[in-house]
């Protein structure tokens, strides 16, 4: 009888292990959204979306390394 009650805490103990892992995998998958790689077109490098400079060229989304990319990639589309 001793074994069951035993088993009985693991098995409680257990669920609120994975209870508490529950939230942090969300909050991993949310970091793993801000840390997407958006693709500079103009010096074909990565960018972390957060970090990337967002523009609007011809009802275009396009995101760049910095401002001399942004400029640089404009005159050659424009
Ligand atoms: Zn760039």
């Amino acid at each position: 009888m001793a074994r069951l009650i035993i088993l009985g805490i693991l098995i409680v103990t257990f669920i609120l292990l994975v209870r508490a892992f529950f939230p942090a995998a969300l909050k991993k998958e949310g970091r793993a959204d801000t840390t997407e790689m958006v693709k500079d077109l103009n010096c074909e490098t990565y960018v972390p979306r957060a970090e990337a400079l967002h523009r609007s060229i011809k009802g275009k989304d396009y995101y760049f390394c910095g401002e001399k990319c942004a400029e640089e990639f404009e005159q050659k589309v424009a």
